[in-house]
């Protein structure tokens, strides 16, 4: 008699719109080639009913979930411990199952930082970040904790800029400073990196730019995006043309779903199979 298994590791989304998330279909596809039994559950968990799904998940036995709008911060209450990394984030978009405990781990910013060491060492270097959100906050923490020099921070509101330069400023070895988004903005000559981690650019308006100079843009510059869908914004179009270095949203994407299913499964996915699903989703 041939002996079967009929029990999978989950894991899975709690985010709430839900639908539109591809995430589901780039894991499963990187647990196929890997010829894990293993599921990804897309959940539309509102607001509400976050900490239900949490204690769902734990008693269902899941070996750890994305969550994404709205919940990156409010799961933070229904969790037993903080990655350091998370924990100066302020917010998690991937908790993992550790002996028991629920873990809160943040792998936009080291998605994000794979993805720049394959170009770039971050060490030292100087950086302009477009944005102060959830992914701006996740990219400047990670780029501070590999020992960048000095960030930039250029965002449409002047609070939270101020905010995310005194964080990175007063809790970690690299320099910090906030400046006004002015129009057409140049980028500062001295910088090795520039990074868009605003949503300008995203799908369905996928003409719109952040309002930067690119002339100010030099080649020998690493210009990413964080933009995933479509993968070559504008922003990559103008770089690429002044002949920097570009990055592009996919890549990140990849990269932090690479870095879930490595603490979820112990396993390390296939980036390329991970890829191809995405760019078959998203090419027009
Ligand atoms: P948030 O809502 O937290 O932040 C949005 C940021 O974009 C803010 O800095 C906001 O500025 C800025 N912004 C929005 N509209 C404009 C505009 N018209 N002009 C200038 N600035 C603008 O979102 P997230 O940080 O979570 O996400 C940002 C983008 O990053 C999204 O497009 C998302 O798809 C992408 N992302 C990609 C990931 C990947 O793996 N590739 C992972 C996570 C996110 P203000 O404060 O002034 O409103």
């Amino acid at each position: 008699r041939t002996e079967h298994h009929f029990l999978s590791l989950l894991t899975g989304s709690l985010a709430s719109p839900a639908d539109e998330n591809p995430t589901v279909a780039m894991i499963e596809a990187a647990y196929r080639a890997l010829g894990l039994d293993a599921r990804y559950i897309n959940c539309d968990v509102p607001a509400a009913m976050l900490g239900d799904a949490v204690r769902g998940a734990r008693a269902m036995g899941w070996a750890g979930f994305n969550c994404s709008i709205p919940h990156k911060l409010a799961v933070i209450a229904h969790l037993d411990a903080l990655a350091p990394s998370a924990a100066l984030i302020g917010a998690v978009n991937c908790v993992v199952l550790r002996d028991g405990r629920l873990v809160g781990e943040n792998t936009d910013g080291q998605g994000f930082l794979d993805s720049l060491r394959t170009v770039a060492e971050p060490s030292g270097s100087r950086v302009t970040l477009f944005g102060a959100g959830g992914a701006a906050r996740a990219i400047a923490v990670e780029l501070a904790l590999a020992g960048a020099g000095h960030i930039t921070i250029v965002n449409r509101r002047a609070a939270p800029a101020r905010e995310l330069a005194e964080l990175i400023a007063q809790r970690t070895g690299t320099q910090a400073s906030a400046v006004p988004w002015s129009p057409h903005h140049r980028v500062d000559r001295q910088t090795d990196i520039v990074v868009n981690a605003t949503s300008v650019g995203l799908f369905p308006n996928v003409s719109a730019m952040p309002d930067l100079d690119t002339d100010s843009l030099h080649p020998g510059m690493v210009v990413a995006d964080v933009i995933p869908n479509p993968p070559r914004t504008g922003l990559i179009q103008a770089a690429t043309q002044r002949g920097c270095v570009t990055l592009d949203g996919l890549g990140m994407l990849v990269n932090q779903g690479l870095i879930s299913i490595a603490l979820w499964t112990g396993c390390t996915a296939d980036a390329a199979v991970m890829r191809a699903t995405l760019e078959g989703l998203f090419s027009p």
